[in-house]
């Protein structure tokens, strides 16, 4: 395991630090704002982004007091500048803003988009030498190898806001890394946990955007009914933390409250607990090293009484042998696990197809593209994005398929 590097002195002196929020609308974005808006003096903000609403983004340039807000949808610029008259906020829209964007010198940009559309901003942050707060995951299912080298590169730290990899990082002994023997993230299991098989063959929209510990984007509750939130977490903890696969476990753990574990070879296990409030693992990358006062719901174990531990079960959640599965096949096998999870989640959110075919669209994904692409390096980002637009295509393809055999 790697060894953390020591504390920058520069995060020991800044009094107040500098925060872009991309994907600033979303339910991480506002939980960013939230923590920002308690600690005002502590924070200065640069630049808000969100896909396509103005309203909402503008709105919340306005409550941070942004420099600058961008829309992803280029469309959208005219209406962007029309919502933030008269406040002397800056609007941009497109691709090409969102990635000048990024590159503004800031110290932390926080990365909350949605999905592998947040990867080339993202990495634009990390090449122009800045830290960034990662809670976009689909970043290194996509192009793990070389998001983290180009961090490296560049000197740059990456904080784990995803709350397991948030608690390894807390529980990490900067001191200890050799002595790391497992790291293991806990999942709620979801709220289809205790649903036999047949029942989650039926299961509504509804019924799998029915969290029953987190209030989150649709993507990411859709991959925690599925499970395939812990599969793209076990592939983001082997990035962060240079873990391979054997020593990555995940166990279900439905009250939340043991957020992630490290076991080290003295058979001492190191544990961050808290409430299941996304505000908590966001406070402490903001504020990184030190700790500050934020606002959420303390974590009382007498109210939550007893804490449970369970084995994944693999039967009824295969999208977590297919992660593990595409971790040990290579680079090529996590992006199109990525790109065809996307879309497959998009379509069972557009009522095209059944729950329990969200795992099958992406391991069919993953058969058809190992011809084509099995062993393939990703050099570059544009390998990446051209990567994920094959694998973007394959699973429609199976999509399509699918629904003609319904058809016919
Ligand atoms: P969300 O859907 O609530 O918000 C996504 C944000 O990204 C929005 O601001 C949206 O405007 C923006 N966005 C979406 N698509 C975009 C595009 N194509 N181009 C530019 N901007 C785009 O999602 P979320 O739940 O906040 O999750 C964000 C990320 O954080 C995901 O990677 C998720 O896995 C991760 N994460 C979320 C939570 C959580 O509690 N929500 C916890 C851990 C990790
Ligand atoms: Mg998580």
């Amino acid at each position: 395991m790697k060894s953390p590097a020591p504390v920058d002195s520069r995060r020991r002196q800044s009094a107040v630090r500098t925060v872009s929020i991309f994907g600033a609308t979303g339910s991480v974005g506002t939980s960013v704002a939230d923590v920002i808006l308690q600690r005002r003096g502590e924070f200065e903000v640069d630049v808000v982004t969100a896909r396509s609403r103005v309203e909402e983004l503008a709105a919340v340039a306005r409550r941070l007091g942004a420099r600058l807000a961008v829309i992803d949808d280029p469309s959208r610029l005219d209406a962007l500048r029309e919502a933030l008259a008269g406040s002397g906020i800056e609007a941009a829209a497109g691709s090409a803003a969102m990635i000048e964007a990024a590159s503004r010198p800031v110290d932390l940009v926080v990365a909350a988009v949605v999905g592998a559309a947040g990867l080339a901003p993202a990495l634009a942050a990390v090449e122009a030498g800045i830290d960034v707060a990662l809670a976009n995951k689909e970043c290194l299912v996509c192009a793990g190898e070389l998001f983290m080298a180009r961090a490296e590169a560049a000197g740059i730290r990456i904080l784990p806001v995803d709350s397991e990899h948030n608690a390894i990082f807390q529980a990490l002994e900067a001191e200890n890394a050799q002595a790391v023997e497992t790291i293991t993230l806990t999942a709620s299991g979801g709220p289809f946990r205790s649903w036999p098989e047949e029942a989650m063959r039926r299961a509504t929209i509804a019924d799998a955007l029915k969290h029953p510990r987190w209030s989150m984007g649709p993507k990411i509750t859709i991959d925690s009914a599925t499970m395939m939130n812990k599969g793209l977490e076990v592939i983001e903890a082997h990035h962060l933390f240079a873990v391979e696969s054997a020593r990555l476990d995940v166990l279900v753990h439905p009250q939340s409250v043991v957020h992630g574990f490290i076991t080290y070879c003295d058979g001492s296990i190191l544990a961050q607990l808290g409430a299941a409030d996304m505000r908590i693992p966001i406070a402490h990358c903001l504020g990184w090293p030190s700790r500050g006062a934020v606002a959420t719901p303390r974590l009382d174990l007498a109210a939550v009484g007893s804490l449970t531990f369970e084995k994944p079960d693999l039967q009824r959640f295969p999208a977590l042998s297919l992660a593990r599965y595409a971790l040990e096949s290579g680079s090529w096998a996590t992006n199109i696990l990525n790109a065809a999870n996307e879309v497959a989640v998009d379509s069972f959110l557009g009522g095209e197809i059944a729950f329990l075919d969200i795992a099958s669209i992406v391991a069919e994904s993953l058969d058809a593209a190992a011809g084509s692409l099995g062993g393939s390096a990703i050099a570059s980002i544009d390998a990446a994005l051209v990567m994920d637009a094959e694998g973007r295509r394959i699973a429609r393809e199976a999509i399509g398929h699918r629904l003609r055999i319904r058809v016919g």
